[in-house]
This record gives C-alpha cells, sequence and structure tokens, in this order.
C-alpha cells in the first residue's frame, strides 16, 4: 500500500494500494482494448461525453479541492482555482472532436487530403505539485483526439487523479478508455516508456528524469512531449510600476511553495531601482499568510515532503545573503519560510538551479543587455516577466528571451487557451491551446487518383 502523506500535519490522510509493473500491463492492455471503440465514436458524441465528464468534475469540485489542498499542502483558494481550470480544460477540449480539421492540396491527377488521426494508448507522467490540473492538460486533448489513456499520478499525490477515473465512469466513459495507476516512478513510469503497446509519452516533471524518458522511448520510437523545470527571470526595469511589480513578485515565486516550474526564481532588477525595489517587497513578503492549507486566508502553504524541505534548505546555508524572509508556523508540517536572497550573482548554485521551493534570488544588472543576457543565461526556458513603462522595450525583451511563455507588466503563466511550454531544456512540445492537439495525433495523408497517369 501507498501511505498518503498530508504535508501539513505529517500525518497518513489514505492508503491506496501500490501498482507494479504488472498492474501496468494490465491498465495498456486494457486501454488496447479500448481504444478501437473509443476511436469510432461519432465526433459529437465524443464531444458530449467530454462536456458531460467536465460537468461531473464541476459537481464534486468542492470535494476535489479539499482532498488536493490537504493532499499537495496548498491553500484551498488554489486548489479551487486548480479544479475549475480542470474544468475549463475538458470543456475547451470538448470543441476539439468535431474540429480536428485536415486539409486538401492542390495535386496532379488526384484529390490529396489530410486526417488527424489519434495515436492509440498514450502514457500520462504527472508530479505531485499540480497533480489533477496537470493531468488534465495532458488527458483532454489527448482523449479528445480519440486516444486511450494510462495515468500515472505521482507516488505522494494520487487521491485526485483516482477520484477523477471513478467520476469519468460514473460520467459515461467507456471502461479501459481512462486507466490510473498509482505506484512508484521508477516502475510504474518506466514500464509505461519502455512498453511497446504505448505510442506516446506526456510527461511533467524534473528535467533529469525527462532526460531518462526521452531516452527510453527512443527505443520504441515513442512520441514523447516533457514538461520540465525552470529558472524563469522576473525582469524589473527602473521606468516599471516598482509597487506593482514588488506587490505581484512574492506569488510569482512563493505561489505553491515555490513548487512551480514557471515560479520567477531569478528576480532581476535594474540597480537603479533595487533599493526601491527591495524596499516594496519587504512587507509584501512579510504579509504572506502561512499555514494551514484549508484556511481560506491562507496564501503558502507547506513543502511536499521532509525531503523536499532538505533539498530547499541546502540552497540556503548560513552564509547565505538572507536580505529577509517570512514567518513560518510553529509544530508539524513541512513549513520553510518565503526567503529572499540578495544580491546573488547568475553564477551562484542558487541561481542556476531549480530550487523548487520558496526561495528568490535578487539579480541585480545595469541595462537591457545585460538584462536579456542574464535572463538567458540558464539551461531552462519554460517562463518569464517583463516589468516595464516602455512598451516598446518590454516586447523588444520578450522577443529576446528564450523562454515559451512570457508576460508583459504581469506574472501570468498558464491559460487554458493559450499555448504553454518550454525552450531549451525545459521541454519539448507544447500543452493547451490549440497546438496540443497536434502531440495527440498523427498527420495522415491520402491521395485519390481521379485521373490516369
Ligand atoms: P520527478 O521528475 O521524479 O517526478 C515526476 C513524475 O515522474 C512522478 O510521477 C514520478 O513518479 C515520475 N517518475 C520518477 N522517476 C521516473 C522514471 N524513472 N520513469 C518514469 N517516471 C518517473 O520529480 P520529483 O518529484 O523527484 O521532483 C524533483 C525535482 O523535479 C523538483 O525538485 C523539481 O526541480 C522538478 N519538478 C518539476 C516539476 C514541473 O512542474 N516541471 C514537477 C515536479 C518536480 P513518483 O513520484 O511516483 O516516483
Amino acid at each position: 500500500m501507498i501511505e498518503v502523506i498530508e504535508p501539513a500535519t505529517e500525518r497518513v490522510m489514505a492508503e491506496v494500494p501500490r501498482a507494479g509493473a504488472e498492474e501496468v500491463d494490465l491498465a495498456v492492455a486494457r486501454a488496447k482494448a479500448a481504444y478501437p471503440a473509443w476511436r469510432a465514436v461519432r465526433p459529437g458524441d465524443r464531444a458530449s461525453l467530454l462536456r458531460r465528464l467536465a460537468d461531473a468534475i464541476e459537481a464534486e469540485a468542492d470535494q476535489l479541492a479539499t482532498l488536493e489542498a490537504r493532499n499537495a499542502g496548498k491553500p484551498i483558494g488554489d486548489a479551487q482555482g486548480e479544479i475549475a481550470m480542470v474544468v475549463e480544460c475538458f470543456r475547451y477540449y470538448a470543441g476539439a472532436p468535431e474540429r480536428l480539421l485536415g486539409q486538401t492540396i492542390p495535386v496532379a491527377a488526384g484529390v490529396d487530403m489530410t486526417f488527424r488521426e489519434p495515436l492509440g494508448v498514450v502514457g500520462l507522467i504527472v508530479p505531485w505539485n499540480f497533480p489533477l490540473v496537470i493531468a488534465s492538460w495532458k488527458l483532454a486533448p489527448a482523449l479528445a483526439a480519440g486516444n486511450t489513456v494510462v495515468l500515472k499520478p505521482a507516488e505522494l499525490t494520487p487521491l485526485t487523479a483516482l477520484e477523477l477515473e471513478r467520476i469519468a465512469l460514473d460520467a459515461g466513459l467507456p471502461e479501459g478508455v481512462l486507466n490510473v495507476v498509482a505506484g512508484p516512478g521508477s516502475v510504474c513510469g518506466a514500464r509505461l516508456v519502455e512498453h511497446p503497446d504505448v505510442a506516446k509519452i506526456a510527461f511533467t516533471g524534473s528535467t533529469e528524469v525527462g532526460r531518462g524518458i526521452a531516452a527510453g522511448a527512443a527505443e520504441t520510437i515513442k512520441r514523447v512531449t516533457l514538461e520540465l523545470g525552470g529558472k524563469s527571470a522576473n525582469m524589473i526595469f527602473a521606468d516599471a510600476d516598482l509597487e506593482a511589480a514588488a506587490a505581484a513578485a512574492p506569488s510569482a515565486v512563493f505561489g505553491n511553495a515555490g513548487q512551480d516550474c514557471c515560479a520567477r526564481s531569478r528576480i532581476l532588477v535594474e540597480r537603479s531601482a533595487l533599493e526601491r525595489f527591495l524596499e516594496a517587497l519587504e512587507p509584501a513578503v512579510k504579509a504572506m499568510r502561512v499555514g494551514d492549507p484549508l484556511e481560506e486566508s491562507t496564501e503558502m502553504g507547506p513543502l511536499i515532503s521532509a525531503g523536499r524541505r532538505e533539498s530547499v534548505a541546502e540552497f540556503v546555508p548560513d552564509d547565505a545573503p538572507v536580505v529577509f524572509r517570512g514567518s513560518i508556523p510553529d509544530g508539524a508540517g513541512y513549513w520553510f519560510p518565503a526567503t529572499v536572497l540578495a544580491p546573488v550573482s547568475n553564477s551562484d548554485r542558487a541561481a542556476r538551479e531549480e530550487i523548487f521551493g520558496p526561495v528568490a534570488c535578487v539579480i541585480p544588472f545595469a541595462d537591457e543587455a545585460e538584462a536579456i543576457a542574464l535572463a538567458n543565461e540558464t539551461i531552462y526556458g519554460l517562463s518569464g516577466s517583463i516589468w516595464s513603462g516602455d512598451g516598446a522595450r518590454a516586447l523588444r525583451v520578450a522577443r529576446a528571451v528564450e523562454a515559451g511563455v512570457i508576460s508583459i507588466n504581469s506574472n501570468s503563466s498558464v491559460r487554458v487557451t493559450t499555448p504553454f511550454g518550454g525552450f531549451k531544456q525545459s521541454g519539448v512540445g507544447r500543452e493547451l491551446g490549440p497546438d496540443a492537439l497536434s502531440h495527440y495525433t498523427e498527420l495522415k495523408n491520402v491521395y485519390y487518383a481521379t485521373e490516369e497517369g
């Protein structure tokens, strides 16, 4: 059995059966058996089923949000927002079965047409930081395109995925179309990656594991999409609304206790504005309400595990340049205070590696060219923000930064309707928006001869 821990109390909140390679094989066999009928469901009927599933998730949204808040240790308000996004995601991709359009291409002596066809059985491997919502970004387009799915949640947070499997069956999704296997990544995830009947792996997690998945998938030439780590820059120019930038910066890096691949964990500040920015940032960090995830007013919860807390603490040794920190509750729970390091050099370990905890590095820069160079001096390229009162400059910098998702005078990263994913070692492929569907379909070309020769 897997003992599922509640990070805010360190207590076991549930036990679920631990799957192994054998269960993965059974799940893949079920998904394979369900595939021919699922891909043959009429587009309008598949759309209706996905809408029914969205409605069924919405009907249980409070229960799912509470489960997610407790199991992942995230503030209940955030968890509610995530479940609302799950619903929105299924509704958005419910429009897809009837819109998987092909092309007709002018050719000699015939008609040429293209079709978007499903891949078959798709393996989804998702992490513990945003368990159900990240699953939905993969699941909704995969199912909409006519694939069947084996979903492996992280062992730390399997509960909402297991609930989703039940909800989907109740909503009328045919048996075998969605299969959830809860078990360790090194066993269940690895088996999915090597399984000859799995056509594609969609993964979110660490760059290290992603690298292994890409290598493993090469054996059977599986399609792979990867959403990996980040070390994103929050670039603040002296001509920005500094109050607004400082007020928004804490949630951009400390949201989800910093366990967010999009965390703006490098705050690049134009040197002439550094002092004013830090003065505005300090009260915003200290005012963050850290505590019980189920309390409505909580803005930051604990880290996911004791191990994660140890890893984060390594980045804040006794001689670290801590300028100020937030507070944490006493007692049980994997708490870590919001911590701001300044000034940090971009070559320091804390500025290079993904900390995945509530630690921000403030890095000063002299001018626009240096800001761009620093932002790009990383193996990652997921997201980033630019705060400036000069629109032309903001757009110029946005084009120069090597990252998949940039926001100007905002720290937003993810919307159901727009593409999300990374440059460089932050990943391969895009989730969400219209483009995600291309990663769950093959393009087939059919030529029909209408004349001889
Ligand atoms: P992992 O990459 O190990 O976990 C992500 C998922 O992959 C989990 O479901 C995990 O399963 C599974 N997995 C683990 N090993 C394998 C494998 N060999 N083959 C297939 N699947 C596997 O992340 P961690 O939880 O270890 O976190 C470590 C670091 O990863 C963090 O510090 C952070 O830097 C980064 N990370 C990035 C995320 C993102 O959103 N991009 C999300 C999570 C982590 P299981 O956990 O059940 O073993």
